[in-house]
């Protein structure tokens, strides 16, 4: 086994560093484009599948390079946490939403809009400060804004986690969990979360209708949530069986390229579904 691991470490080594280059060029590269304004934000639409009106869009970030390659943020999103680059950028990010949930609102469209938040970000003690005055100062409604954190995030320090999320909570904005499945919420554990929404992870949905397996998890999930007063949302809903599923299951709040793929905010007015106002 020794040697293996000393054949594996040598094996593997000019990756390695390699992995390090690459993770090195990439934080210079988040540096200039903080400087230069290189990023942008991309909306996709959540749709009320029994009338098929927009209810709401989900900020989702982009990087548009000098080049003009659009970099979408897997990519970057790692570098961007481990640097810890991604509170800046993370603070950008809910200014520049909230900006544009207070021009729908004045456009007469009463949209909700949610906001992935980072590890980092969610841990940092001044983000509800950071959040109360974006709020203040954009007009936007607290009441429309969701922010979107994920399972593993609650999981460390739980007692920070809950009074993080009620100071939230506070400004009365609501909370979401995203990719909800895949951690490992136990519903006692969920309960104890001052959360309103849960979304459930695409790689349930994306092979409904032929694996039964995913369909009872989804069913259960959305069977759970009615139980505990949450609203559901299913994301990554691609196919019109999905929303046939969904549907039969009460589950009316969806995402997917089914309905629209994530959009600039100028291209939004293409879309074929009418806006709730
Ligand atoms: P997420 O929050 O789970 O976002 C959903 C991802 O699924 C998005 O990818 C979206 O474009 C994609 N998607 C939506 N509908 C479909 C569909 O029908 N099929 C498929 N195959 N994909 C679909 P995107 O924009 O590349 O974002 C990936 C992840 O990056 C996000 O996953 C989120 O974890 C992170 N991310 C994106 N924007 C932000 C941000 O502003 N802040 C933070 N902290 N993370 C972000
Ligand atoms: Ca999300
Ligand atoms: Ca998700
Ligand atoms: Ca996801």
């Amino acid at each position: 086994a020794k040697a293996r691991g000393k054949n594996t470490f040598h094996f593997f080594s000019p990756d390695l560093n390699e992995a390090a280059n690459e993770r090195l060029l990439i934080e210079n590269q988040l540096r200039e484009a903080i400087r230069e304004h290189q990023f942008l934000l991309y909306y996709q639409p959540k749709i009320d599948i029994r009338d098929n009106t927009i209810i709401g869009y989900e900020t989702l970030l982009r990087w548009l390079r000098p080049d003009n390659t659009l970099v979408p943020p897997l990519r970057f999103i790692s570098v961007a946490e481990s640097t810890g680059l991604i509170v800046q950028i993370g603070e950008w990010i809910i200014w520049e939403a909230c900006r544009f949930l207070s021009r729908q609102h004045s456009r007469g469209y009463n949209v909700s809009l949610s906001i992935n938040l980072s590890v980092r970000q969610f841990n940092d003690d001044n983000l509800p400060e950071i959040v109360a005055r974006i709020l203040q100062r954009t007009g936007a409604d607290p009441a429309s804004v969701i922010f979107e954190i994920t399972e593993s995030m609650l999981m460390g320090d739980t007692d920070a986690a809950i009074n993080q999320l009620n100071q939230l909570k506070r400004l009365g904005v609501s909370l979401s969990i995203d990719d909800f499945g895949t951690g490992y919420s136990s519903l006692s554990y969920l309960k104890r979360f001052p959360v309103d929404e849960l979304k459930i992870d695409r790689s349930f949905v994306k092979d409904i209708p032929d694996d039964r397996n995913d369909m009872d998890i989804v069913a259960a999930i959305i069977a759970m949530a009615q139980k505990m007063n949450l609203r559901v949302v299913a994301e990554g809903v691609e196919t019109a069986e999905q929303v046939e599923f969904l549907r039969k299951n009460a589950c009316y709040q969806v995402q997917g390229y089914y309905f629209s793929m994530p959009l600039a905010e100028q291209e939004l007015s293409r879309l074929n579904y009418v806006i709730n106002s």
